[in-house]
């Protein structure tokens, strides 16, 4: 309750909400829970079956007194037996009103074991190296001393993070503590859970892939006190664990800790105050920590920074290049996605049967259609945004043509925010002449790939292409050598440990940065350095291909040269001197309605509101807007956003503690607050 009424507050969320979000609903709901009852004799009841009358129910008392049913542990189950005998409930009735027999009802909980069974129970234990004990030392005399306190791990790939994670969790299973580990959903892979699986007796897990039984399960087992390590996406920082000694945030900067529905928390900062109020301790890992947490660790007490500076093994770092694509771009024949040293490359890591990531951070086919005579493109009826086609098998659908000038197929376009669809027109509809298309997607990607490499064997990996149990089956395919290429979206970029793979390719890792967002060189940076450690996880040398528009751009140079310190100086002098995070605070009031109108009188009366309160209490907040969000408009809602900034959370707290004192301004428009947004779409 203390952490739900700081949640509250924090993110200026009721109270029930936050609660609701706080146990799953399948929990509320009891899904999985079956109700049976069940039968057994009582005693005395071999002398009164001389005095039954009924058939049935001497049937029914022989029946239960050959299967030795004679309490609540040994009962038989109801249905089944009536089913044997082959009559209604009216005889056990009579059988239980005369106390002869005694039927009870019990919970049963169904569901399929949620946990992959580990391919080695306990492997051998490896010999942590110098720097790995140096930190498992920092971190384990934090938990002795019994106290709260947070420890950033600040390790490259492969350093062996999750290595020390399991070290700090024993120490705390020894003391009688349970733990709960945290990881960016995308990384809870089957991989992943049986790592802690094969070291862990009593874990629970608890991530989007469970049915609404297998979660119910999960969380009970935790509450029965039958789980003591919990493993799980960000809403597992809320596991009912009783005891708790440690919290891990892997990948601690990942912005899908964040909750972007309401309560609009952050895992990772919600596991440092659950820590704070149990006084445990926190582990926050990554290889390009967040600027906030990094400057915790210089500004506040309870935060201590452990390095993992190298590699396991001592494995050399890929080695990055650079294509420069505005020299390969644009030739005559169009738009080429692998330029030609990365295609070169490509050609010799497959002739030694070597494997290849190929990263594009766009879905489908291209990112729009467009006339090239009148200009006109496609673009969502609802929404503020061009429309991405998709290829698909829809027959007698309209023949496009791309760029390159080869024949496309049938096609239909869709919006990535409403997901709305419509048919790709074969004549534009404003002039009357063809379609085409242009751009980078990761559907087209694999195209070029099936016309440059017809050997190789592609798999593509996007949310389009991935259905349910997809994912982890491509996966497999891949480890065991049955894939050469895997091309897809950045959900490639995470925790995949693949030992053959000698090659990576980003296709654009401009994508992050034509976003007006002033965290789009961080995305960029982290991006790179991630899908950077995906290379050469082996004694085989890596070598990672960073295509670019922006060859000369600060975030894109710092991350091939792999200098976090470099890159992180000069990104804090930028956010210091603009009052940005992690300096200072940051709010947002998002408000949107199908009506523009009122919804400039709605933001404007906000505004005034905002202006009122921190003027009569004399706050330090800086204000900017009304302005139209980055998409000004998402299914018919025209979107606006009022900007608030401070040099301290509480103040922005104190701020909307009076605008909800306040009530809702008029004309009533729908309003939603981020306290910390980690994007300002
Ligand atoms: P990270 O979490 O930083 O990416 P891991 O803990 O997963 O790193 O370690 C990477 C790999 O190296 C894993 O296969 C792990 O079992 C192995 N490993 C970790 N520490 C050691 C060690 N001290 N000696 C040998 N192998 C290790
Ligand atoms: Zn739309």
């Amino acid at each position: 309750m203390e952490l739900a009424r700081w949640i509250g507050v924090y993110y200026v969320c009721p109270l029930v909400q936050v609660l609701a979000a706080m146990v799953p609903s399948a929990v509320k709901k009891g899904a999985g829970v079956k109700k049976q009852r069940f039968i057994y004799l009582t005693e005395g009841a071999d002398e009164a079956i001389e005095q039954l009358k009924g058939k049935r129910q001497k049937q029914i008392v022989t029946a239960l007194g050959q299967r030795g049913a004679l309490d609540l542990a040994s009962a038989v189950e109801l249905r089944t037996l009536l089913e044997e005998v082959g009559c209604t409930d009216g005889p056990v009735k009579k059988l239980a009103e005369k106390q002869i027999a005694k039927i009870e009802q019990r919970e049963i909980l169904t569901s399929l074991p949620a946990i992959p069974e580990p391919m080695v129970k306990s492997p051998e234990k490896v010999v942590l190296n110098e720097d790995q004990r140096k930190g498992l030392a920092s971190i384990k005399a934090k938990i002795d001393s019994g106290g709260f306190g947070v420890t950033l791990l600040h390790g490259v790939t492969d350093s062996g993070k999750t290595e020390i994670y399991i070290r700090a969790i024993e120490e705390v299973l020894r003391k009688g503590a349970g733990a709960i580990i945290l990881l960016p959903e995308i990384a809870l892979t089957a991989q992943t859970v049986q790592r802690f699986s094969s070291r862990f007796e009593r874990i629970a897990v608890m991530h989007s892939a469970l049915t609404g039984a297998q979660r119910n399960v999960q969380w009970r087992k935790i509450k029965a006190g039958e789980a003591d390590v919990v493993i799980g996406a960000r809403s597992a920082v809320f596991a009912p664990l009783s005891k708790l000694g440690l919290i891990v945030v892997d990948e601690e900067h990942e912005q899908s800790y964040k909750q972007d529905t309401v309560p609009r928390y952050s895992g990772r900062d919600v596991a440092i105050k659950r820590t704070q109020l149990a006084d445990a301790h926190c582990i926050l890992g990554s290889a390009t920590p967040s600027l906030e947490t990094l400057l915790n660790c210089q500004n506040k007490k309870h935060f201590n920074l452990v390095r993992l500076p190298k590699r396991v093994m001592n494995l050399a770092f890929p080695e990055m290049k650079l294509v420069d694509l505005r020299q390969s771009y644009s030739t005559r024949d169009g738009v080429s996605l692998i330029s030609e040293p990365l295609a070169e490359r490509l050609a010799e890591v497959l002739a030694k049967k070597e494997q290849a990531i190929l990263l594009l951070n766009r879905r489908g086919y291209s990112n729009f259609v467009f006339c090239p005579s009148c200009k006109h493109t496609l673009s969502c009826r609802n929404c503020d945004v061009t429309l991405t086609f998709h290829k698909s098998k829809i027959r007698n659908g309209p023949i496009m043509k791309t760029v390159t000038g080869r024949h496309m197929t049938h096609g239909r376009a869709v919006c990535h925010y409403c997901l709305a669809e419509t048919l790709v027109p074969e004549k534009c509809p404003l002039c009357g002449k063809g379609m085409t298309m242009i751009g980078l997607g990761s559907q087209r990607l694999e195209e070029e790939l099936a016309n440059k490499f017809p050997a190789a064997r592609v798999s593509r990996v996007d949310s389009d292409s991935m259905a349910g149990g997809d994912y982890y089956r491509v996966l497999r395919d891949f480890g065991s050598g049955r894939i050469d290429i895997l091309a897809g979206t950045q959900m490639l970029a995470k925790g995949l440990h693949f030992p053959n793979v000698t090659l990576v390719g980003i296709i654009s890792a401009d994508t992050c940065l034509y976003l007006p967002d002033f965290r789009s060189n961080e995305r960029t940076f982290q991006l790179i350095c991630q899908v950077a450690g995906r290379a050469g996880r082996s004694a085989k040398k890596g070598v990672v291909f960073v295509q670019t528009f922006f060859a000369e751009q600060p975030a894109i140079d710092f991350a091939l040269k792999n200098d976090y310190a470099g890159f992180v100086e000069e990104e804090l002098k930028h956010r210091k001197s603009c009052n940005l995070p992690p300096f200072w605070r940051m709010a947002v009031v998002g408000m949107r309605d199908v009506n523009f109108e009122k919804l400039e009188k709605a933001c404007g009366a906000m505004r005034q509101r905002i202006d009122r309160v921190v003027e009569r209490d004399g706050l330090e907040v800086v204000v900017k807007g009304p302005v139209p969000a980055v998409i000004s408009r998402i299914q018919r809602y025209h979107r606006m956003q009022i900007i608030t900034q401070a040099p301290k959370a509480e103040i922005l707290q104190q701020l909307f503690a009076s605008l909800r004192a306040m009530g809702p301004v008029r004309p009533a428009v729908k309003l939603a607050i981020d306290v910390d947004p980690v994007n300002l779409l």
